[in-house]
């Protein structure tokens, strides 16, 4: 018997949710392959989002290939060739050195400007946007998509080949998907404040490791001659619950630590002081499933280390309608014929974020604080004598050198076995070098013993501790077994 194939009548071909720097590039890549691309996004443009606005050069040279560096934005932002690395009695002044093949250094662009300068490309090449409308779920049938969607109080539906989740971290297309609630464990939370007329270099990004906020950061991002984006990272696992003690956290820094102090002067606060989740890679779950795949921070593309995400969601972008345009010429859009998306995730960010995140598990243990404060001190004063040494790490931060190159696990534990030993004064005798320590047999064990000791002290937590780390070395080991094998 003869089959007759349904004629179904797509409003478009790839309906994507959300606007922002992952949901923007997508669009911007399918609609110039001749897709038809419809983009909702709950805001209006130009919208803001919480952000430090420090635009890495992975992340400018997609934006160089989209043709953005040549917009006015671009040209006005605020280049970035060194970071001040501040510990409390010590700081490192690094400068940041280009990879030959990126054309640009870092910048600093408020994401009001950025985000809607991406939309604006995007909108150039055919891409439709329905402002302020929000996504409230998607059902996936054999042979298309039907999403619904809310305009102020107008619900209706959109029918569509594929869905793209691009929705950030509070993703609705990436709960649906993976049929779960947020993970905690993957969770960062950021706070941000514009200052105006602030002090100090403005080709200078500063970074602060505290006792106070520690796993985490506070930061200093000059816009220019007198503006700047302050801000504050942290796990949110070991953060305070109320809200307004995390806003305390950060107004006590910008009072009491003396060299923000000394950059701020006289600065204002510009607008209220704003804060965001931040959602972070797990390589275990799902990006793709039948009809629908995620991008950018919905896929938690985030490197934990830095907090970083717009080079993810620019390079997620490309690879995924580089994917994409494959199946559409399959007309296939299975999980399976999805498949290489993910594969390209894992090659190329999947090492590097797996062990971003085995480095941040090792400071959630609060009770050995002092142990990682000492940890970073040596980080610091190493970078401050070995300007080398200083490059990869600010390297890694803007991530422009992957984290598992330069941080071996091996350099790691030596690190943090020298933060053991109370007495930091041996260790900040730079002429040492962590080989030297390792070889001291009689300090190795009497730093190993002091970090036992300590975590004997609340056993049921610091196990769990212990078996997370050993679960992410798992992970990592993965990574370094592929990576040898290509
Ligand atoms: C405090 C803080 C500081 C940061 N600093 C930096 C930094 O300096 N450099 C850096 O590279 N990264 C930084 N990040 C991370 C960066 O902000 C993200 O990686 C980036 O925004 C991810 O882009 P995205 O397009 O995936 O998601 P988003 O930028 O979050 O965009 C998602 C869009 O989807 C829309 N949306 C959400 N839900 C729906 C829905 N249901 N329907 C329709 N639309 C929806 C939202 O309105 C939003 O416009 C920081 C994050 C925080 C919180």
């Amino acid at each position: 018997m003869l089959k007759i194939k349904e004629k179904i009548n797509f409003d478009c071909d790839v309906l994507v949710s959300g606007g922002g720097p992952a949901g923007s590039a997508i669009a911007y890549h399918l609609s110039k392959l001749g897709l038809r691309v419809i983009v909702a996004e709950s805001e209006k443009f130009p919208r803001d989002k919480v952000c430090g606005d420090a635009v890495s050069p992975i992340a400018i040279n997609e934006l160089h290939e989209m043709g953005i560096t040549s917009s006015n934005i671009f040209r006005k932002a605020n280049e970035i060739t060194k970071v001040g690395l501040f510990v409390k009695n010590d700081h490192a002044i690094v400068n940041l050195v280009l990879p030959e093949h990126l054309p640009y250094h870092a910048r600093i662009i408020p994401r009001i400007e950025l985000d809607n300068a991406i939309f604006e490309t995007a909108k150039k090449v055919g891409t439709e946007f329905l402002e302020q409308t929000r996504v409230l779920k998607y059902k996936v049938l054999s042979n298309k998509v039907i999403t619904t969607l809310q305009q102020e109080q107008k619900v209706f539906d959109i029918t569509s080949k594929i869905i793209i989740g691009a929705d950030g971290s509070r993703s609705v297309v990436r709960r649906l998907l993976r049929k779960e609630t947020f993970d905690e464990d993957y969770q960062l939370v950021g706070l941000r404040a514009y200052y105006d007329e602030v002090k100090g270099p403005s080709d200078r990004m500063d970074v602060y490791f505290i006792e106070d906020n520690f796993p985490g950061i506070y930061w200093f991002f000059p816009e220019g001659e007198s503006g700047a984006n302050i801000g504050l990272a942290t796990l949110s696992k070991t953060f305070p619950q109320k809200q307004q003690q995390v806003k305390k956290l950060l107004t006590d820094h910008i009072s009491n630590n003396k060299d923000i102090s000394a950059r701020i002067g006289n600065g204002k606060l510009r607008h209220k002081i704003e804060g965001w989740p931040i959602t972070f890679y797990d390589a275990k779950k799902e990006v793709t499933g039948n009809r629908v795949l995620l991008v950018g921070e919905a896929a938690g593309l985030i490197n934990p280390l830095s907090g970083d995400g717009i080079q993810y969601a620019l390079l997620s972008a490309r690879w995924a309608s580089e994917i994409l345009k494959k199946c559409f010429e399959e007309d296939d859009f299975t999980t399976e014929n999805l498949q290489p998306y993910k594969k390209i995730l894992d090659k190329e960010l999947g090492y590097d974020l797996a062990f971003s995140n085995l480095i941040v598990h090792f400071p959630r243990n609060k009770s050995l604080l002092p142990i990682w404060m000492k940890a970073v001190d040596i980080l610091v004063a190493r970078a401050k004598n070995d300007q080398k040494f200083g490059e990869i790490i600010v390297g890694i931060s803007e991530g422009t050198f992957p984290s598992f190159q330069a941080l071996t696990l091996d350099f790691i534990l030596k690190i943090l076995l020298q933060g053991g030993i109370s007495g930091s004064n041996y260790f900040l005798d730079m002429k040492k070098q962590p080989s030297d320590f390792i070889e001291d047999g009689s300090l190795f064990w009497k730093s190993a013993k002091q970090i036992l000791s300590e975590i004997s002290h609340d056993r049921r937590s610091n196990m769990e501790w212990i078996s997370q780390i050993g679960k992410k070395i798992v992970n990592v080991s993965k990574y370094a077994i592929k990576s040898t094998k290509d």
